[in-house]
């Protein structure tokens, strides 16, 4: 349910005052420690930030995806480790619940995450399975009431944090692509699953991935989302877009954020006598940052409207997540130059963002995969 104007304002306000006085201060402590502080994990409980796109009658904010993508574009402001902690129980974790689960999954699951009593993980990836997620192997063999997980997942965001995952296992071994697939339930402390040392990455500290391994964990056929084993694939595919869309919001809330900052050192830092911001070649850069990011917030907002309209966006959710991920890379690389050599110390935020948001052009389908999408959406429409 839409929320009436004056509370999607009151939120919006709420969120840029949470961003700019508590998430931003507490990015350098972030970045040194390699998690969140736990006291903004308690406020963005508070603020239901786990439960954005949950129904309210699941104990969520129930926003639509319009109103989802503005608040995006606040929270994307700080760093995005913080928007990491929220993402799958607003995403797959909660959504394919939300689509495809048994009423007794809605009613057990969703309070949770809406809540953030749990923090969810989506274990997809594996070793031998990335952009080709279809060709999954981790097995999941029946046995009486039960099913047996064997294998490995890799790269899971907050899986060293996480009490539930959504994990896609192999179901029906004979049937080869993503027929076969199903999406389990798993509680953390399920016995036969552990999660490996979290990895060492490029950027976004705070923000685990790590793998995660199954050894003859045993769950329940009642863990399978909606009951009917073979469908995972098809369950995922179906909250693809909103993801999408929330993460293609939170790149151009990173550009603003790096925009703000590169215009602000800009109009501070004096050579030959005069501000930067008056050499016509650092405008440039200004100016083709600040006309991108509004291509890339107008896309966003032109497919969310679409989709709660009820249109079919899966070409232009696709179209945005290609755009605003390349695009908040060039403003990276833009305000670093603007920076100039403080640009390349740790000290400045836009350093530690530009090694951020590289990664929004690998997960959630890279910048090829998106291509390849919106051409094969093209050539059916043909
Ligand atoms: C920090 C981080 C967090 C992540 N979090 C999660 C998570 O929570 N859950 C999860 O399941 N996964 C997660 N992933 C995994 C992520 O989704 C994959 O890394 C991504 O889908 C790419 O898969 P890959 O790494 O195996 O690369 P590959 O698929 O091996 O791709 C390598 C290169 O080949 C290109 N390529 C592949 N196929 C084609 C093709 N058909 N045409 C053209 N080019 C192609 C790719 O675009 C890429 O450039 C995470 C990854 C990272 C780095």
């Amino acid at each position: 349910m839409a929320l009436d104007s004056e509370t999607l304002a009151q939120l919006i306000g709420t969120m840029q005052r949470f961003v700019e006085e508590r998430l931003i201060p507490a990015e350098p402590r972030v970045e040194a420690e390699n998690a969140i502080p736990p006291e903004i994990v308690e406020e963005m409980r508070h603020l239901g930030l786990f439960g954005m796109s949950i129904p309210q009658e699941h104990g969520g904010l129930g926003l639509t995806m319009t109103e989802e993508v503005e608040i995006a574009f606040v929270l994307g402001r700080a760093a995005p480790a913080f928007r990491s902690l929220i993402g799958t129980n607003n995403g797959i974790g909660s959504q394919g619940i939300v689509i495809d689960g048994t009423p007794e999954q809605k009613a057990h699951w969703l309070p949770r995450l809406a809540s953030g009593e749990m923090i969810s993980s989506f274990a997809l990836t594996e070793p031998d399975a990335g952009s080709d997620a279809a060709s999954i192997s981790l097995s999941a063999r029946r046995d009486g009431d039960d099913y047996v997980l064997n294998g490995t997942k890799r790269f899971i965001t907050n899986a060293p944090v996480a009490s539930l995952f959504t994990v896609m296992a192999r179901t029906e071994p004979d049937v080869k692509g993503a027929k076969g697939i199903s999406a389990f339930l798993v509680e953390a402390d399920t016995p036969g699953l552990t999660v490996g040392k979290p990895d060492r990455k490029m950027g976004q500290r705070g923000a685990l991935t790590a793998d995660v391994f199954f050894e003859d964990c045993r769950v329940p056929a009642s863990a399978i989302i909606g009951g009917v084993p073979g469908r995972g694939f098809a369950t995922a595919m179906k909250v693809l877009d909103r993801g999408r869309l929330h993460i293609s919001a939170i790149c151009a809330g990173a550009a603003t954020r790096l925009l703000d900052d590169a215009l602000a050192f800009a109009l501070e830092r004096k050579q030959f006598d005069q501000p930067i911001a008056e050499f016509q070649l650092i405008q440039a850069m200004l100016a083709d940052s600040r006309t991108e990011l509004y291509a890339g917030q107008s896309m966003v907002r032109d497919a969310a409207r679409r989709r709660d309209g009820g249109e079919s966006v899966s070409l232009e959710a696709s179209c945005c997540k290609l755009f605003c991920s390349e695009m908040v890379g060039r403003v990276a690389d833009r305000a670093v130059q603007i920076h100039g050599g403080a640009g390349y110390m740790a000290d400045y935020a836009v350093e530690r963002f530009y090694r951020d948001v590289r990664l929004f052009r690998i997960y959630e389908g890279t910048s090829q995969i998106q291509q390849l999408v919106i051409a094969r959406n093209m050539i059916a429409g043909a």
